[in-house]
């Protein structure tokens, strides 16, 4: 989330008026932010996370663990905290760190305070870093407050007491919801803006129907008592009886659900614009792959549910299509929206011979208008149509004081639009007045409960996206393939038994082995004959391979078929070596020490006991009975065996304050490290394992 502007917003009635003046203003900008970085070259690689946090509060007496709606007070004593930190009090490599407001009054985020190089120092003290974060807002807090890494609140929105202080539903000013108070909500004018202006465009209340997960004494059918279903104090009360709630479903009816959770975010910057357009495209397919693996959200509004996965509650909590762009009423123009602004990329966008236009088979509506201005600008016709698809979403905040603006040094206009399109990946262009270039951020994890966890996710992504570079990796399917991926990555315990569409032959055409690419630009280290030199960085700026003479090509169904999770990080046949493969490929191309690469494997080790399905794997290893250690589980998986093991669980669905009291407090103990689970987490698993490695000697 970029900087909070203080003014006066407009309501949905009042800011429809100004949807064609801010997306013609906002590609206005985008062309001069075009003209100024098209063409710029030779970005180093520069990356980032983002670690979103729910502090809870936790009443011992009642035994009840409640959000605590105390962010602004939080996030002033730490700006004035980390204000007056100097970049010497922090561990070594790291500048001070920088805390952002979320959705949610009881959210927090942290990002490292610049952003990580490709050094292997650098990229082995992002756990450490995390793990300061997370230190600095825990020393900061009240005494029984703890900062928790944790994607959905079990509680959030249920009959009980969940925040702390307590407030009514019945006055949800914004959202209107049954379940949500507005003081959930961040105060500052944006977000409860937001949160009426989806409802009033959409013309209802956002609904979202889980599965609720059918246990042994799950009432069947199950009619949710919690629900007020008589309540009539907004219009849209009734909509909850009339339909919107699904029997056998947990009905969720506000964007406090959705945009309450909480995740991990990378963040790259590349070499050039062609190079973040090709890292973009490699991402999508990997993005529900990490959704999958990741999975930690199981239970919602105080029951379990049948999926693992936050993303189609975010998605449907942000849902602003009216009924007819929906498709549920016919329209003049039989005009619809497939999908939600809150959802997976809908279009490939590489300028590359790789990107076949049938990979593209989703349906992408545009804007012509835009498409043709941008076109006529010399913008080619992919990357015009994915901004012409960005903008056929009406801008649903608008400050009556920014208006009008300098078009040739401003971006509000067109990040208004570009930020409020939350897709898998999102494509940055370099922002007016900065020396940031071109990045791609991938956004489909979930946040884990330790910094362990979550480091060793942003390492392994951040070396993968150099192992697709280096190797020229091609992970093209069809992106309704990718859609498909990312409805079954949310299933209940995906990452065991879920299958996935995932591509065959990765490989650049006429290679059967990894190879890497030459710098593209001459000088430094460019190959040698014999054995390439290894490289002390991760780095950017691989020249895409040409268009072969001749390219075989097949139909492109026979480019991929369903595989495990497991083949997919492991690797499936000669063509494929599997993610991890392609990432230990690509560190055997790297400058590394013995000790940094024990800390490396340790990460990617922590990725493969999560993909892997086989418990403990026992082989003779020089006449030794030797074992591997096997499979972890999902957070989700754990969260909802921890639920259902409890001994006040009734088998019927439901958790209850005493069970959410009861996980939250174990989850604290794991992240301490004083309580073990090796179901988990590796058995060394310690908060402070985090490691420095020494700076690379010059
Ligand atoms: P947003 O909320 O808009 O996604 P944030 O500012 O919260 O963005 O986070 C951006 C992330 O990008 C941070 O981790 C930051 O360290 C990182 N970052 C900053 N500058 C660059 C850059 N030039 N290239 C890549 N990443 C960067
Ligand atoms: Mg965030
Ligand atoms: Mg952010
Ligand atoms: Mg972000």
């Amino acid at each position: 989330m970029g900087l909070l502007y203080l003014g006066t917003p407009l309501t949905w009635d009042e800011a429809k008026q100004y949807a064609d003046h801010v997306r013609e203003h906002g590609i206005t900008q985008f062309l001069y932010t075009w003209d100024r970085v098209k063409d710029r070259w030779g970005d180093e690689l520069l990356w980032g996370d983002e670690v979103e946090y729910m502090v809870v509060t936790f009443d011992d007496k009642e035994k009840n663990a409640k959000l605590s709606l105390r962010q602004t007070e939080i996030l002033a004593k730490l700006s004035q905290v980390v204000g007056d930190l100097t970049d010497d009090d922090t561990p070594a490599l790291m500048t001070v760190p920088t805390f952002h407001p979320e959705y949610g009054r009881y959210m927090l985020e942290s990002t490292p305070g610049s952003p990580y190089t490709g050094s292997i120092p650098d990229l082995l003290s992002v756990e450490t870093n995390m793990h300061y974060r997370r230190t600095l807002a825990k020393r900061h807090l009240k005494a029984n407050e703890i900062p928790f890494t944790f994607t959905s609140f079990p509680r959030l929105g249920t009959h009980g007491i969940f925040t702390e202080p307590h407030f009514s539903s019945d006055d949800a000013k914004s959202s209107h919801s049954l379940f949500l108070p507005d003081e959930i909500t961040n105060p500052h004018a944006r977000f409860p803006t937001l949160t009426a202006n989806i409802r009033s465009r959409r013309g209802s209340k956002v609904a979202i129907n889980l599965p609720i997960f059918i246990d042994e004494k799950t009432p069947r059918p199950f009619v949710d008592p919690t629900i007020p279903w008589q309540r009539s104090i907004y219009q849209e009360d009734p909509e909850a009886k009339n339909g919107a709630a699904l029997i056998d479903h947990i009905y969720l009816d506000a964007m406090g659900f959705g945009m309450g959770c909480c995740c991990l975010q990378l963040t790259f910057q590349s070499c050039n614009v062609d190079e973040a357009r090709r890292m973009y495209d490699a991402l999508i397919p990997v993005g529900p792959i990490m959704l999958a693996l990741t999975a930690a959200s199981p239970a919602w509004r105080g029951y379990l549910a049948d999926v693992d996965c936050r993303w189609n509650v975010i998605a449907g909590s942000v849902d602003d299509r009216t009924p007819e762009e929906r498709g549920l009423r016919p329209s003049k123009d039989n005009y619809t929206i497939p999908k939600s602004r809150y959802d997976s990329v809908d279009l490939y966008i590489a300028n590359n011979w790789t990107n076949k236009p049938e990979y593209n088979d989703a349906p992408v509506p545009y804007n012509k208008g835009i498409f043709q201005r941008l076109r006529n600008h010399g913008i080619d016709e992919i990357l015009a149509k994915h901004v012409a698809h960005l903008f056929i979403r009406d801008p649903l905040v608008i400050f009556s004081e920014t208006i009008n603006q300098d078009d040739t040094t401003s971006n509000d206009h067109f990040e208004n639009i570009q930020s409020t399109n939350w897709q898998t990946l999102r494509f940055k262009p370099p922002p007016p007045n900065s020396p940031i270039g071109w990045r791609v951020e991938f956004r489909s994890m979930e946040v884990q409960m330790t910094d362990f966890e979550n480091a060793a996710f942003a390492v392994f992504i951040v070396l993968l996206s150099r192992a697709i570079l280096a190797f020229n990796l091609n992970f093209y399917i069809p992106i309704s393939k990718v859609d498909q991926n990312m409805a079954r990555a949310q299933k209940r315990d995906a990452a065991r038994s879920g299958k996935f569409y995932f591509r065959k032959d990765v490989l650049p055409p006429g290679h059967d082995t990894l190879t890497i690419s030459p710098l593209s630009c001459s000088g430094s280290s460019s190959p040698v004959e014999g054995a390439p030199a290894k490289e002390k960085l991760l780095r950017n700026c691989f020249p895409p391979v040409p268009r072969p003479s001749c390219v075989a090509d097949g139909p492109i169904e026979d480019e991929y078929e369903e595989m495990t999770v497991e083949e997919i990080f492991v690797g499936k046949g000669s063509k494929f070596p599997g993610l991890l493969g392609v990432v230990e490929a690509y560190i055997d191309t790297l400058d590394v020490d013995e000790e940094d690469r024990l800390q490396i494997n340790k990460y990617l080790d922590l990725v493969r006991r999560r993909a892997i399905g086989t418990d403990i794997i026992f082989f003779l290893f020089r006449c030794a009975l030797t074992s591997v250690l096997g499979s972890l589980q999902t957070p989700a998986t754990w969260i909802r065996n921890f639920v259902r093991s409890h001994p006040s669980y009734n088998r019927d669905s439901v958790v209850s304050q005493e069970i959410n009291y009861d996980l939250m407090v174990a989850v604290d103990e794991i992240e301490r490290g004083v309580r073990r689970v090796p179901e988990l987490l590796p058995e060394d698993y310690t908060p402070t394992n985090g490691y420095h490695s020494k700076p690379n000697s010059p």
